[in-house]
């Protein structure tokens, strides 16, 4: 298997570099050279297009082929032919630079980008292939521009808007990516997961109040589409509340009310499953008064810290020194996803 994996690499590798030499013979005026190179390269597209899923050859099949056949006798007419660029091979030219981009060369595929573009600057597709291969190459200020061309075409595209949105995300502009989420038409322009992620990166900046916006505009979009429901939202915005001190929950009961009927059971959370001994709630977060103290020493509660993910204990048994984690205080819920 992995001989395969090899091979195709190296047929796919030496595809590009027998295009990449062909270019480099041309651009030195050493037409013939070139020429048979560029035969080589049809060749070595038949082969890649054997090896592989690989799909985007029309300009392989059509110009290039077509013009080695026509051409054989007058390079001047070959090369005008194969580096012309105009709206009767746009296509073709399309799916070459799909195929330059799709196999990480992102550099010809972003030339013959910009090219196309001049042929049809409000091809959405082409704009969209763009802005993608730019962002990926880090290009992310020319990436934005990019996507801001195609939102002027089409301003409630949610793949554009989700686009842009990922450029200012994977760039690292945290700021920038809330002001654009603050600023969308639609809450869900963009998805829960989207969300998520950007609260995430607020969360470990300890801004938990944004974080928690974040987190809370996810589990909206959560709510109008079950489809997608999962509990990272709501125990993120647990989380949050309990880093925030907030004791207003009202979000979250509605999530708890809205799957009650999916509850299997009940943990037993008063005595440990092992021994028998009485449990102890563990609670977490920043502690204010001395009642919680007083608790703590009663032996009533235990106080867990600020520091609280999906994993930290709920329960501990003092007989035997286990600790628990009933998630959902002690639900087990029974839905996709957990
Ligand atoms: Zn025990």
């Amino acid at each position: 298997m992995l001989n395969i994996i090899n091979k195709n690499q190296e047929i796919k590798e030496e595809f590009f570099y027998l295009e990449r030499k062909a270019l480099r013979f041309y651009k030195r005026k050493k037409y013939k050279q070139s020429f048979e190179y560029y035969k080589k390269v049809l060749k070595a597209s038949n082969e890649f297009k054997n090896n592989s899923n690989e799909s985007h050859f029309k300009w392989y099949d059509e110009i290039l082929s077509n013009c080695l056949k026509k051409y054989s006798d007058n390079y001047d007419e070959f090369f005008k032919c194969i580096y012309s660029m105009n709206i009767e091979n746009y296509d073709a030219w399309f799916d070459k630079a799909k195929l330059y981009g799709n196999n990480n060369k992102r550099n010809e595929a972003i030339i013959y980008c910009y090219k196309l573009l001049k042929i049809r600057p409000d091809d959405l597709d082409l704009l969209e292939f763009t802005g993608h291969n730019l962002c990926f190459s880090h290009r992310y200020d020319e990436s934005l521009k990019i996507y801001d061309i195609a939102l002027s075409i089409d301003k409630n595209n949610k793949d554009l808007i989700q686009d842009k949105w990922y450029v200012y995300y994977t760039s690292d502009r945290i700021y920038d990516t809330l002001e654009f989420c603050k600023n969308l038409e639609n809450t869900d322009d963009i998805t829960s997961t989207d969300y998520q992620a950007l609260g995430f990166r607020f969360e470990e900046k300890e801004e938990y109040e944004t974080a928690l916006w974040c987190y809370k505009k996810g589990f909206e979009i959560e709510e109008t589409d079950h489809k997608e429901f999962d509990t990272d939202s709501v125990d993120a915005i647990k989380r949050m509340l309990l880093k925030l001190s907030i004791d207003d929950y009202s979000y979250i009961n509605e999530f708890y009310l809205e799957w009650i009927s999916k509850i299997e059971h009940k943990f037993e959370t008063t005595n440990c499953s092992k021994c028998g001994g009485k449990l102890t709630p563990i609670i977490y977060g920043l502690v204010v008064g001395d009642e919680v103290f007083e608790e703590q020493e009663k032996g009533n509660i235990i106080v867990g810290g600020c520091s609280v993910d999906e994993s930290s204990p709920t329960h501990y048994c003092k007989k035997c020194d286990e600790e628990f984690n009933f998630r959902f205080n002690g639900l087990k819920i029974d839905y996709p996803f957990y």
